[in-house]
């Protein structure tokens, strides 16, 4: 019986590790190309590109899940589309209960290293889980870097070696919008003929096997679209993808694949789970999606499918067109082409994201629309009559623009735009929003409340009207008007961040501190805080005698709190650690008598020879405050 299960436990312990003994791990490296169409990479662009890409097995078809940096990413990180990973725009937050590939190949022994060139992917957002080292810093207060600055970092990296694998993923960004690379360059090619020449430099100083990658291409005008997000064409979903490895030999194949299998393939090398490896390419149905337009602008919900050389786009009607034969997709086969039952059947059964994701902070979106990405969630509702995105690209470049005016702050410009969007577009809610949001900054309250009551009659669920209404509110006279809405909103859903930040300055003058120090605490388990927020939250902690969360917000803090500090290791019986801090307050802190009060009680405390002359000090130094304290202290007499 016992051998039995012996035996059974070893089989499936077998089963999870498929690697033989004598296997050794490869180093691998990832870079994911931002922003880089498959038909960018041509030879006389990319050199590059293709001398590595000929070392190894080049896919012509390959597809992004989904046309935007962070939902990009979360695909190739977790293998999933984006209703598997809950992640379908920038700006948004990765749950951190998604098993991500840095994870397991840390716990397989792997040393994993990334470094990221834009804010779009900062650790915040949730892939930083699993790096021993996630390298974003981009320079003072810049949200990108060039490919030039990360790869002489990735270099300075290299040259130290460890006996350990390595898993290094190196991401990319230049040719996003705007198109700048330095001279001789120029355009959207030139940052990808840029980027390129750095790709050159870290191949050759990498050993092991390599991923390259486009995150998601770039519309350029083609369908309307300039950028990427919003349409699910060639020009922003087929993406460059070429592994070069162990079990690998060169070759160019025209499989349509997802980039999702990016996560697979790498599992595969490092020898944990051969399932779904571009090493072995499946034939699969391929499927992608743009939300954006949908989850902002309440349009219809974007789903497209790919089988052999049949793409079918599901945007309120069902477009086909052959991407081989007509890669511009001018020519809808529709009215002829018959779905395949697994196309139908990826259609129609690919979620529509039906919750409202938590948005970003205010920080990550001011950071976020440095780069060009706005947005304001809906709660999404799937209306029968909504446009089409693709019907709408007469609102692609005012659209763009009133989002760089509202984020720029440019209130009273911004306001005629939206107007005008809102009259083409009625139910447009994240213009209302803005709308509303740009009258409230300009201090014109009855034109924001009519506002904000217009985007309530788009959609009376919305959770950012409430939030953004609360906040409006919240900062007026009827302040009060806003308890109700925000608690609605953050009962609903704790993780917005927004709205906490809003309901806790309300408690803080409603004068409830514990709730207000707790809805503290639950913001800065997802967002760091300030420096100036910890002393806050520390001091309202003393108020109420809250010693611990006091304790650990100012020694968090990190600058000079001694006194506060002092006070409370005293008060937690940490006499030791509460002298060292007392006695780092120098007599030019304006409240250095109730160090020499506190710092006499400590010595007493602490039995030391000459606690009398610390007491005498004290009483000497005394101010209004320490005088009737140090009469009425029982320990010095
Ligand atoms: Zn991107």
């Amino acid at each position: 019986m016992t051998r039995a299960i012996f035996a059974a436990f070893v089989l499936t312990a077998c089963a999870r590790h498929p690697a033989p003994e004598s296997f050794v791990r490869p180093s691998i490296l990832l870079v994911t190309l931002d922003t880089t169409r498959d038909d960018a990479v041509r030879p006389d662009i990319a050199p590059n590109f293709n001398a590595i890409a000929k070392r190894g097995l080049r896919f012509t078809q390959a597809y992004t899940p989904v046309p935007q940096t962070l939902a990009a990413h979360c695909s190739m990180m977790t293998g999933l589309y984006p209703a598997g990973h809950g992640v379908h725009e920038n700006g948004r937050y990765l749950s951190d209960r998604v098993p991500l590939l840095a994870e397991k190949l840390k716990a397989a022994g792997y040393r994993t290293v990334a470094f990221v060139s834009a804010f779009a992917l900062a650790r915040r957002f949730g892939l930083g889980r699993g790096f021993d080292s996630y390298d974003e810093d981009f320079g003072g207060e810049r949200a990108e870097r060039t490919a030039k600055e990360t790869t002489d970092r990735v270099l300075a990296y290299l040259a130290r070696p460890s006996p350990q694998p390595l898993f290094l993923w190196v991401h990319y960004y230049d040719p996003h919008f705007p198109y700048t690379p330095p001279p001789p360059f120029h355009g959207y090619l030139g940052e990808v003929a840029f980027m390129d020449q750095q790709l050159g430099r870290l191949v050759s100083a990498f050993h092991g096997a390599v991923i390259i990658v486009g995150d998601h291409g770039e519309g350029l005008g083609e369908h309307g679209e300039a950028q990427h997000g919003d349409l699910l064409y060639q020009a922003t979903m087929h993406v460059p993808l070429a592994i070069i490895g162990p079990g690998i030999r060169p070759n160019v194949t025209d499989a349509p694949v997802s980039t999702r299998r990016v996560f697979h393939t790498i599992l595969d090398w490092a020898g944990l789970d051969a399932t779904h490896s571009l090493r072995r390419p499946e034939q699969e149905v391929v499927v992608g999606e743009a939300m954006k337009p949908f989850l902002d602008y309440g349009w219809q919900p974007q789903v497209m499918a790919l089988e052999g050389r049949l793409k079918t786009i599901s945007a309120g009607k069902i477009e086909v067109y052959d991407v081989i034969a007509d890669p511009a997709e001018t020519h809808d086969l529709s009215a002829s082409a018959s779905l395949s039952r697994p196309v139908r059947a990826a259609i129609q059964q690919y979620p529509i994201p039906s919750f409202a994701p938590p948005p970003a902070d205010e920080e990550s979106r001011k950071q976020l629309a440095s780069l060009g990405y706005v947005s304001a969630t809906t709660k999404p509702i799937v209306r029968k009559d909504a446009p089409r995105p693709a019907d709408m690209a007469r609102l692609f470049p005012l659209l763009d623009e009133a989002a760089q005016l509202f984020v720029a702050a440019r209130y009273r410009e911004v306001i005629p735009l939206l107007e005008r969007i809102l009259k083409d577009d009625p139910h447009n809610l994240d213009s209302a929003l803005r709308l509303a949001t740009a009258y409230s900054s300009l201090g014109r309250d009855r034109d924001a409340v009519a506002a904000f009551e217009r985007a309530q009659a788009i959609d009376p669920n919305s959770e950012d009207v409430k939030t953004y209404f609360g906040l409006h509110l919240a900062r007026g006279k009827e302040w009060q008007k806003a308890i109700p809405l925000l608690e609605r909103v953050v009962a609903d859903d704790p993780d917005r961040l927004p709205a906490v930040e809003g309901l806790a300055m309300i408690r803080e003058r409603q004068g409830r501190i514990e709730d207000a120090i707790r809805l503290r605490q639950q913001i800065y388990r997802q967002r760091a805080p300030t420096s100036a927020e910890l002393v806050q939250l520390g001091r309202m902690a003393m108020a109420v005698g809250q010693t611990a969360v006091a304790i650990d917000a100012f020694e968090k803090a990190h600058n000079n709190h001694d006194l506060e500090l002092g006070v409370l290791y005293l008060a937690a019986g940490r006499l030791q650690e509460a002298r060292d801090m007392l006695d780092r307050v120098p007599p030019s802190n304006p409240d250095y008598a109730m160090a020499l009060f506190k710092r006499a009680q400590v010595s007493v405390l602490l039995h030391e020879p000459d606690s009398p002359s610390r007491i005498e000090s004290a009483r000497q130094h005394a101010d209004a405050t320490t005088k009737e304290l140090i009469a009425r202290e029982r320990l010095f007499r």
